[in-house]
């Protein structure tokens, strides 16, 4: 067993239930709010956006929710996933810890995102739905849906931010690899799009006025199309806690737990599904493993941002969330790592970080890439930029271990890889990339335009 590299699961261990934090979180979750009267919203404003299965799961307080066995089915193309112990990485770092990650990256869209995209693509098919809307940055979550909506014979439109569509055409083929439309946004297929257009006709778009694109197509297709977001909302935090299911089994095989568990974190799915597993053990068995979430200094929701009530989009369809937010109207610094540039964070994971359950640290982007490439020449992988940010969290874990002299457990989730990333590595390989510090005053200045929510809270 000492010399393991490869910690593998049987089929037959592809948990069979999602956990649900709500059940065993020591915070109380707070109301989600209309966007217009930011009064609690009702499931009839949800269920023009949802189905009402994954309305439930959203408020749903039951420690364990079954997986349907047709999203078991699909899930078996690549689940289990590996859990490795990072050898060479370690014999690289001369450190005492032990260093095991997650990897994510075998899903066939290349990323964890695949966990509650299929999921949700079965519940929309299971009420009805016709098709479904959504956005992506950088293209790995229009990915995971486009494999997923594919499975269960959904169309599918994409609302990509425009640059993104310009810089990444490989992964807008992907996505229509899998018969789903994309389109480059703003775009004028929506009121909402055909507004920003007026006013600037050579936008690059964001992530919040895809969203809000693909709000509006929803809302206004008389149920025929519903709208699927890849992170932050509870139900997507609970199909990806397979990962942390997963990884408690594998570390058991491995005669070890973590002292500590890292994700990066962008609207924070990724960083649940392993985490929080593991802070249940926490709550409930007496274990004491520190949970880190990672974030880009560009984009620090966590580290920086305030918590309070935000609306979640630009244009103010979305519903409006009590969270880590650096303003809805945030506009991200160019950095690499497309899928940490939303401008706030879960709601349980804010609450909880907010608690003192959770850690949260910003690393910066050229010491990233330098942890991602210090991982691909010891592992053997090329990491999605994403993902290089819990690897520089878990590498500094390391070292910090061995200047203590301490063998500590460090386990992260390799949320993702990097094969369509490589312009990414380009910058960084051609000295081309830049540190960046989002600044305090910004988003003091953001929290001038919240929402004016008068709640006992
Ligand atoms: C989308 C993405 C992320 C960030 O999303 P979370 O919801 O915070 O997990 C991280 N890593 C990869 C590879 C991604 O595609």
């Amino acid at each position: 067993m000492s010399d393991q590299t490869r910690f593998i699961l049987n089929e037959s261990d592809l948990p069979k239930f999602w956990y649900n934090i709500n059940a065993d979180s020591p915070v109380a979750p707070t109301p989600v709010l209309h966007p217009g009267t930011l009064e609690p919203v009702t499931p009839d404003f949800l269920s023009v956006l949802f189905p009402m299965d994954l309305i439930l799961q959203e408020i749903s307080t039951e420690r364990y929710i079954e997986i349907p066995e047709e999203v078991r089915e699909i899930y078996k193309l690549y689940r289990p996933t590996p859990l490795l112990r990072a050898r060479r990485l370690e014999k690289a770092l001369g450190t005492p810890a032990h260093i095991y990650y997650k990897n994510e990256g075998v899903s066939p869209a290349g990323s964890h995102k695949p966990n509650t995209a299929i999921p949700q693509a079965f519940f929309n098919k299971k009420a009805g739905t016709k098709a479904l809307t959504t956005e992506t940055g950088a293209g790995q979550w229009g990915s995971a849906l486009s494999l997923a909506c594919n499975f269960f014979g959904l169309d599918l439109e994409v609302y990509m931010v425009k640059v993104s569509y310009n810089q990444k055409p490989y992964r807008r083929i992907f996505i229509e690899s899998f018969g789903a439309q994309v389109f480059a946004s703003p775009t004028d297929r929506t009121n909402y799009g055909r507004s920003v257009l007026a006013q600037a006709p050579n936008s690059p778009g964001s992530l919040g006025i895809a969203i809000s694109e693909a709000v509006e197509v929803a809302a206004t297709s008389n149920g025929a199309k519903k709208y699927s977001l890849g992170s932050v909302l509870n139900h997507v935090l609970m199909h990806q806690s397979v990962i942390g299911e997963e990884a408690l089994k594998q570390m058991d095989m491995a005669d070890e737990y973590p002292d500590v568990v890292i994700g990066c974190a962008g609207g924070g799915s990724n960083f649940a599904g392993i985490a929080y597993p593991f802070l249940r053990e926490n709550l409930k068995n007496g274990k004491r493993t520190r949970l880190l979430a990672v974030e880009p200094t560009a984009t620090p929701s966590l580290t920086k941002g305030e918590y309070t009530f935000d609306y979640g989009d630009t244009a103010k369809m979305a519903p409006v969330v009590k969270m880590h937010t650096l303003g809805h109207d945030f506009v991200p610094p160019g950095i690499h790592a497309g899928g940490l540039r939303y401008h706030g964070m879960a709601p349980s994971i804010s609450a909880l970080y907010d608690a003192g359950y959770l850690e949260a640290v910003a690393v910066k982007q050229k010491a990233t890439f330098e942890a991602a490439l210090q991982f691909a020449r010891t592992e053997g992988i090329i990491p999605a930029p994403e993902s290089a940010h819990a690897i520089r969290a878990a590498i500094d874990e390391a070292l910090d271990a061995r200047a203590k002299g301490e063998k500590r457990v460090i386990l992260f989730n390799l949320s993702g890889h990097g094969n369509f990333d490589m312009s990414a590595y380009e910058s960084y390989l051609g000295g081309k990339l830049e540190d960046f510090e989002y600044p305090a005053e910004a988003v003091k200045e953001a929290m001038t335009r919240l929402p004016k929510v008068e709640l006992p809270v």
